[in-house]
């Protein structure tokens, strides 16, 4: 086999190199092909369990750059995929054109009106620092690293999301381009069905170019973790489970048995250890914050830890999230309730008395506005449940079979308290397009289908966790 010269365009053979070269001309952003030197890098993910090697990769600058890589993907024949930060890739994009968005970066912020308007590749970080200049907060999730689309789309679960709702309940306006290579502004007056859609259902429906979503002021905010020694795990979960549900709305919890690396990165105490790590993000004052987390403190040896006051932009604090690129397998599920049995069987698979290859196994608390439908109803899945569940463990070599295997045993002996559904974000591993659906009750699955059968009827957006127009036919 000839390899191609470095640094020349070779598109793979679905390409047509030619049209690639006019693609080129027509984009703002630098376009690459199979073989191209700078294609690894362009789709590299932060999830580094999945490297994609699709036909072509667009770096879009611009709306009109995303439009000109539709029509190119659907004049060729190709699917399409996206890829803003590769914090959620799911599962290769082989043989597609992948959007990449991190050269979109645009983000205006309005007091006035509370709202934020971002492009598709701009992270939560870059978002909380300008809001936080005129003492707004958005709705991020654990780690401001994300990108706001995506997560978004998916739902957007984060720690203020018992006040507030879900991310995607706070979307004003969408900017997309769909199958047909058409830019559209979509609003709940402009097209309801794809504006209830899209917030929830996330890449199926095309690629979204910016949103615009409201902002909140919260003029205080004291949050942080306490990690308990592994040990103590029984008592910490079970103490949690019944202090939880007596938090206000306002207070926003989970809890996590994580087994972390021996890392210099990590602090002492923490290095190498199972620990037990509650995280907790409270709006208001100081005091009532100290009142509300006081009876966890007792719950088991604290390790390391505290809440303190923090300003939007350090609310990374809450999770602790890692920051680095690593190659992780992770699925959830939702819960109906946490009872005693419910923690006994937790502890035991995947307590810290048993070896098991998981990084995290981590219980977040819904309820409050995550239970409450959106000012403009959305597709949201998962609202119903009162807990989710998410494992996640390391796909390093001599793990790839076992870890998945572990994972899905954690979560078929929490099956007793199942609640239907899941939170879209949080799927992970799935078997297939109907294990996504699944995520849906039946009268959300078939509303979204039937905008997908408008909107996408030939499957162009079919990577990540996208739906597929001829499911449930
Ligand atoms: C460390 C970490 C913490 C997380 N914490 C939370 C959390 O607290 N709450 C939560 O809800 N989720 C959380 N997630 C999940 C995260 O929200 C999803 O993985 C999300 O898809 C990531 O979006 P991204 O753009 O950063 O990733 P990417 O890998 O770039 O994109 C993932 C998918 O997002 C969709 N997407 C991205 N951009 C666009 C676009 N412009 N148009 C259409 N679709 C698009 C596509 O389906 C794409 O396949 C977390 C993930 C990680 C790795």
């Amino acid at each position: 086999m000839t390899l191609p010269e470095v640094g020349t365009a070779r598109p793979s053979p679905s390409a047509d190199v030619l049209a690639v070269d006019d693609l080129r001309l027509e984009v703002r952003g630098p376009v690459f092909a199979a073989g191209d030197e700078g294609l690894a890098a362009e789709v590299a993910t932060w999830n580094t369990a999945v490297t994609h090697t699709p036909a072509v990769a667009v770096g879009a600058v611009c709306a009109a750059d995303v439009v000109a890589a539709v029509r190119f993907a659907t004049a060729q024949g190709l699917p399409v995929a996206v890829q803003a930060t590769g914090h959620g890739p799911v599962r290769n994009a082989d043989g597609a054109v992948l959007v990449t968005t991190q050269r979109m970066q645009g983000v205006r912020i309005d007091p006035e009106r509370r709202t934020a308007r971002v492009e598709a590749g701009v992270k939560w970080a870059t978002v909380l620092a300008a809001a936080a200049q005129h003492g707004l907060v958005g709705l991020c999730g654990s780690s401001s690293d994300v990108g706001v689309v995506g997560y978004t789309l998916g739902g957007g679960l984060g720690p203020l999301g018992r006040r507030f709702g879900f991310a995607a309940d706070s979307v004003l306006e969408v900017e997309i381009v769909t199958a047909d290579g058409e830019l559209r502004t979509v609003t709940a007056e402009s097209d309801p069905e794809l504006f209830w859609a899209v917030r929830g259902g996330k890449g199926s429906f095309g690629v979204v170019t910016a949103l615009e979503f409201r902002l909140y002021a919260v003029p205080a905010l004291v949050g942080g973790g306490l990690f308990f020694a592994g040990r103590d795990a029984a008592a910490v979960l079970h103490a949690y489970r019944t202090w939880a549900p007596t938090l206000p709305e306002e207070a926003s919890s989970s809890v996590a048995v994580l087994r972390l690396p021996p890392l210099e990165t990590l602090p002492p105490p923490l290095r190498g250890r199972t620990v037990v790590h509650l995280r907790f993000l409270y709006s208001g004052d100081d005091p009532a914050a100290a009142a509300l987390l006081e009876p966890m403190r007792g719950a088991g040896e604290v390790l390391l830890g505290g809440a303190e006051p923090l300003p939007p932009t350090a609310l990374d604090a809450v999770h602790m999230d890692p920051t680095d690129p690593m190659p992780g397998w992770e699925k959830g599920m939702l819960l109906a309730d946490l009872t005693a049995e419910t923690v006994d069987a937790l502890l035991a698979a995947a307590g810290p008395d048993v070896q098991v290859p998981l990084v995290m196994v981590e219980l977040r608390q819904l309820g409050g506005a995550l239970a409450r439908p959106a000012p403009v109803p959305d597709a949201v899945a998962g609202r119903h449940a009162a807990w989710s569940v998410f494992v996640v463990g390391p796909m390093v070599p001599g793990l790839t079979e076992v870890v998945p295997h572990v994972g899905r045993g954690v979560l078929a002996a929490l099956q007793p308290w199942a609640a239907p559904g899941a939170i879209v974000n949080l799927l992970g591993d799935v078997s297939g397009p109907d294990e996504v659906l699944a995520a849906w009750d039946d009268a959300a699955a078939g509303r979204l289908l039937a905008v997908k059968r408008s909107v996408d009827p030939g499957d162009v957006f079919s990577g990540g966790h996208a739906l597929r127009a001829g499911s449930g036919a």
